[in-house]
């Protein structure tokens, strides 16, 4: 099936439970999709999601928003974008009268996720958030309220849920009880001054950053919602990690008492995720990465995807059919509520109560 007779082909399944308003406005081209905007043309839009949106199916890269005038210039020759679709954080907000424009994919420092989403919302755009959603679950709640009050789906960029390894790994507590998880990752921070250490920006540390794989995992492997929570931070350079975390490790209570460690940083290299089932004992090195995931057990490989093409192609589907996306706002806000429930177990030094309310 090709592109075109795939989007027909959706169109015409989703038209019996679409919900009439989440399309009211897209201008929904059968011949290339919707139309994605990226805000913040860093790293991960760079290198990843503008790459990704060449390879998508049901969207492309139609507009930026970018507070470099080079960038604009740049992105806009190379990805021929249309100069009605480039816009200012400040002209951001013209984006509402914009039809060639569905999606916005907001890819900025962590602190300026709720600001985006929510002006997002208020132009009538559909919205992928990239993690962790906010800096705390007050912000995830005003995110997802805003998008409810103006009919806009939201969605949080978590690719691995799109990935064939962490599929597997997501299907193990279906077949057989699970005895062990266990996940770490991190690297090691080059730069003090990169906003990834500044609480303002950042909210946090390696957890925030990167630690959320291992609150995901937690969540998605178990299939079952932690209950408690006990954490240890330290720092070995409390100099060079002056105001967020540097290493976090923590342990959930699940309702299946499943035996779990997890474990953070910014000072050490780790990239590793283990489930240990019934049926199956599974370890995956490395484990978060966009692509090369391996299985050290048994060599059990699954094929390779984009992760990032698969994740914007299912969120478009979900505007098509009218349905949330499996990585919504509401998980977004979850990870926060445990991430905050870690920080306090953490700092109190005593096991905490995880509040999802
Ligand atoms: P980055 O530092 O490379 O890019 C950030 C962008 O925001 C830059 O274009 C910068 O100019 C812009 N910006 C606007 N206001 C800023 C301010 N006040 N301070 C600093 N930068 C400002 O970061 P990144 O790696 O692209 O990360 C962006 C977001 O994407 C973060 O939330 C991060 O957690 C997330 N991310 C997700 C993944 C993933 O695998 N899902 C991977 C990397 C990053």
């Amino acid at each position: 099936m090709d592109r075109r007779q795939f989007i027909e082909k959706s169109t015409l399944v989703s038209s019996a439970i679409v919900l009439p308003n989440l399309l009211t406005g897209c201008r929904f081209d059968n011949e290339v999709g919707l139309g994605v905007a990226l805000v913040g043309l860093g790293q991960y839009s760079t290198d990843q999601l503008a790459p990704a949106l060449q390879k998508t199916n049901n969207c492309y890269l139609a507009g930026i928003v970018s507070g470099t005038d080079e960038k604009k210039n740049d992105w806009s020759k190379k990805y021929k974008i249309r100069e009605e679709n480039i816009y200012s954080y400040d002209s951001f907000d013209q984006i509402k009268g914009n039809d060639e424009i569905d999606v916005v994919y907001v890819a900025l420092p962590n602190a300026l996720h709720k600001e985006f989403v929510i002006r997002s919302a208020k132009a009538g755009k559909h919205v992928i958030c990239e993690k962790p959603m906010g800096i705390s679950s007050t912000e995830c709640k005003e995110m997802i309220d805003a998008c409810e009050q103006n009919n806009v789906l939201l969605s949080v960029g978590y690719r691995l849920h799109f990935d064939n390894y962490h599929r597997h790994v997501m299907s193990l507590s279906k077949k057989s009880r699970l005895r062990q998880i266990n996940a770490d990752f991190g690297y090691v921070v080059e730069d003090p001054n990169e906003w990834r250490m500044k609480k303002e920006l950042a909210g946090g540390g390696a957890l925030m950053n990167i630690g959320i794989y291992c609150v995901q995992s937690a969540c998605y492997i178990s299939n079952q919602l932690p209950e408690m929570v006990t954490a240890q931070s330290f720092k070995s350079k409390p100099h060079f990690f002056t105001e967020v975390e540097e290493t976090i490790t923590f342990q959930f209570s699940f309702p299946d008492a499943i035996s779990n460690t997890f474990s953070t940083s910014h000072n050490y290299p780790a990239n590793r995720l283990s489930v240990d089932s019934e049926n199956e004992k599974f370890d995956l090195s490395p484990a978060f990465t966009y692509s090369g995931l391996g299985s050290t057990f048994r060599s059990r490989k699954f094929s390779t995807v984009n992760q990032q093409a698969l994740q914007l192609d299912d969120f478009c589907k979900c505007i098509i059919e009218g349905r949330r996306s499996k990585v919504s706002g509401e998980m977004g806000l979850r990870d926060l509520q445990i991430i905050e429930a870690i920080y306090e177990a953490a700092e109190l030094k005593k096991e905490v109560k995880i509040n999802y309310s």
